[in-house]
C-alpha cells in the first residue's frame, strides 16, 4: 500500500490519500475546498492533478462501469 501526499491546487493545505495499487488513476476530492480533481498516480508518484468537473466525473464512472461490465476475465489461453 502507498501513501500519497497530494497538495491542493486551489487551496493549500496537503490531503494524504492512501493506494492499494502504486498506479492508480482516478478522481481526488480535497478534503478541505471539496474540489475534485483528476488525479494519476505511477509508482507512488504523483503525476497529474487536474481540476475535474462532476459532469466529467460522472462520465468517467459510466465509462469505468462500462468496462467493469465488458472487462475480460484473463483466461490460461491468453497467457504465453
Ligand atoms: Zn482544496
Amino acid at each position: 500500500m502507498a501513501v500519497l501526499t497530494i497538495k491542493c491546487p486551489s487551496c493549500a493545505p496537503e490531503g494524504r490519500v492512501s493506494f492499494v495499487d502504486p498506479d492508480y488513476e482516478g478522481p481526488y476530492t480535497c478534503w478541505k475546498c471539496h474540489g475534485l480533481f483528476s488525479i494519476t498516480v505511477q509508482a507512488g508518484q504523483l503525476k497529474s492533478c487536474q481540476p475535474l468537473s462532476r459532469e466529467e466525473l460522472q462520465r468517467q464512472q459510466e465509462i469505468e462501469a462500462l468496462k467493469a461490465k465488458f472487462r475480460r476475465s484473463p483466461s490460461d489461453k491468453d497467457k504465453s
